[in-house]
C-alpha cells in the first residue's frame, strides 16, 4: 500500500463512519495541484548536481496551504503527497486557518556542503515561483530542514516580492521566526502525552518513554518528558539505538546529540537494534523519525501501552488494527505532532501584525490549542466508541467538508 493509500484508509473509514458520500469524499481525497521540478545546481567540484523537488497542493478550502519542506533520498511524489494530505487534516484537527501543503526534495543533505544545500534551496524557491506566498502556501521545517534553510527560502522569495517574513515559518529568530518554533512540535507531543497518560490512569511522572529519532521532534520531546518527570528508557537516530533502564542522564545526552554526533556512539546506553528499541517494554513509545515503521511484522511484538505519533504517518493500517485489537492506545500524528503546525500559525500571525509575541505567550497559546483538540477527539472517541485517528479524521474531515461544500464547486 503505497503512503497516500495508507492515508486514505483513515479516511475512508471516517467518511465511512459519517457517512459523507462518494461526492465529498473524492473531493477530500484528490490533491489541488502536484509540482514537480528538475533543478540542477554548481556542485563544489565543479560538477553538475540533479535533483527532483516537489510541491503538493492537496487542499485550500480552510486557508493558505501549510506544510513542511523535506529533504530526503526517499522523498518521491508518494510520499510527499501522503503528507500534504496529513497537513489538510492536522490544520482542521488544531482548527488552524490553513489547508495542507507539503514539498521536499530527493537528496541526501549530509552529502552537500552548506552552500550546495543554499543553491539547492534558492533553486527550488525559484522554480517554486508565485505557487507559494503568505496567502496561497506557507512551507515550513520538516525532516533535514531547519531555520538555516527557512531563511534562504524568506530571501530568496524577499528578493523577487520585497521583504516577506510570512511566507515561510519555522525562521531563525533574527529574522521574524516566533519564540518557541523549535520546541513546538516536541512540546505540543508532551501536552497531549500528559494528557492522554493522566486520563490512563498513569502520570507521565514516573513513566517510561522510548523515543525513536532524535532530531528537532525527538530531542525536545524527549527533553520535555523528562522535564516533566518521565524517565527516558530508549533512544536513537539514524546512526543507531540505544537502550538504558535506568533512565539516560538527559544533561548529558542533550548537548551530545545537538552537537550533531551520533547516538550510536554515546557511552551512557546498551546498543540495540531498531527492532529491540520499538518492541521493548515501556509506557510511553513516541516515534519521532520517519513513516511506515510500525508494519503488521512488528506491531504484535509492540510493548507499550501508549503510541504517540511524533513522527507523519509512522504506522501501517494493518500495524494499527492490531493496536486497536491489543488495546494500545494510539495518539495518532494529525494530532500528536500538530504543536509545529500550530506555532507556525502564530508565527506567521505575528509576521502579518509586524508583531512580537514572548515565548510564554507562544506556549500559553500552544497549551489551550493541544488541550482543546486534545478534549474534543476524546470525546469523540468516547460517543462514537472509535479509536483516537478515526475520531481525529472524524473531527477533521468534518471541518474540511464543511468548508469545501459552503464554498462550493
Ligand atoms: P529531523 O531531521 O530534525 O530529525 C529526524 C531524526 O530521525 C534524526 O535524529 C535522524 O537521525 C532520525 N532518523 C532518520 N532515520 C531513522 C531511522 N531509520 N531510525 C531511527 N532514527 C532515524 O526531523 P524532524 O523535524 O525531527 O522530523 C521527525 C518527524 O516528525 C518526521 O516524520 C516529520 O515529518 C515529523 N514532524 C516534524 C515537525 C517539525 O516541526 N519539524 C512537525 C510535525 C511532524
Amino acid at each position: 500500500m503505497s503512503a497516500f493509500d495508507r492515508t486514505n484508509y483513515y479516511l475512508r473509514r471516517a467518511s465511512d463512519l459519517m457517512k459523507l458520500g462518494d461526492r465529498v469524499e473524492r473531493l477530500l481525497i484528490y490533491p489541488e495541484a502536484e509540482h514537480r521540478f528538475e533543478m540542477a545546481i554548481e556542485l563544489d567540484n565543479g560538477e553538475l548536481g540533479l535533483f527532483t523537488g516537489y510541491r503538493m497542493h492537496h487542499d485550500s478550502s480552510r486557508g493558505p496551504m501549510k506544510g513542511g519542506l523535506r529533504y530526503h533520498p526517499s522523498v518521491d511524489q508518494d510520499d510527499v503527497l501522503a503528507l500534504a494530505s496529513l497537513m489538510s487534516w492536522k490544520t482542521a484537527v488544531v482548527n488552524v486557518p490553513y489547508g495542507g501543503a507539503k514539498g521536499g526534495i530527493n537528496c541526501d543533505p549530509r552529502s552537500l556542503s552548506p552552500g550546495e544545500l543554499e543553491r539547492l534551496t534558492r533553486k527550488f524557491v525559484q522554480r517554486l515561483g508565485p505557487l507559494i506566498g503568505p496567502q496561497t502556501d506557507v512551507p515550513a521545517p520538516d525532516v533535514n530542514t531547519n531555520a538555516q534553510i527557512m531563511a534562504w527560502v524568506m530571501d530568496e522569495y524577499s528578493r523577487r516580492e520585497g521583504f516577506t517574513p510570512a511566507v515561510v515559518t519555522g525562521k531563525p529568530l533574527e529574522l521574524h521566526g516566533s519564540a518557541g518554533r523549535e520546541a513546538a512540535t516536541g512540546r505540543g507531543i508532551i501536552y497531549v502525552t500528559e494528557a492522554v497518560c493522566r486520563d490512563s490512569g498513569m502520570p507521565l511522572e514516573g513513566a517510561r518513554v522510548i523515543v525513536q529519532g532524535f532530531g528537532n521532534v525527538g530531542s525536545h520531546a524527549a527533553q520535555l518528558a523528562e522535564e516533566a518527570g518521565a524517565k527516558i528508557i530508549g533512544v536513537s537516530d539514524i546512526s543507531g539505538d540505544l537502550l538504558n533502564p535506568e533512565g539516560f542522564d538527559m544533561e548529558r545526552l542533550l548537548p551530545y546529540a545537538r552537537a550533531r554526533r551520533p547516538l550510536a556512539e554515546f557511552d551512557g546506553g546498551q546498543p540495540v537494534s531498531n527492532e529491540e528499541l520499538l518492541t521493548a517494554e515501556c509506557d510511553v513509545l513516541i516515534p519521532a523519525a520517519l513513516g511506515g515503521v510500525f508494519t503488521k511484522e512488528l506491531a504484535p511484538e509492540v510493548r507499550a501501552r501508549v503510541i504517540v505519533e511524533g513522527a507523519n504517518g509512522p504506522t501501517t493500517p494493518e500495524a494499527d488494527e492490531i493496536f486497536e485489537q491489543r488495546g494500545i492506545t494510539v495518539i495518532p500524528d494529525i494530532l500528536a505532532n500538530a504543536g509545529g503546525v500550530t506555532v507556525s500559525y502564530f508565527e506567521w500571525v505575528q509576521n502579518l501584525q509586524s508583531f512580537r509575541w514572548t515565548e510564554e505567550e507562544v506556549n500559553q497559546k500552544l497549551h489551550a490549542t493541544m488541550t482543546t483538540s486534545y478534549q474534543t477527539i476524546s470525546r469523540v472517541v468516547k460517543e462514537r466508541n472509535v479509536s483516537w485517528r478515526t475520531a481525529a479524521y472524524v473531527v477533521a474531515l468534518g471541518r474540511v467538508a464543511r468548508a469545501t461544500v459552503l464554498r462550493g464547486l
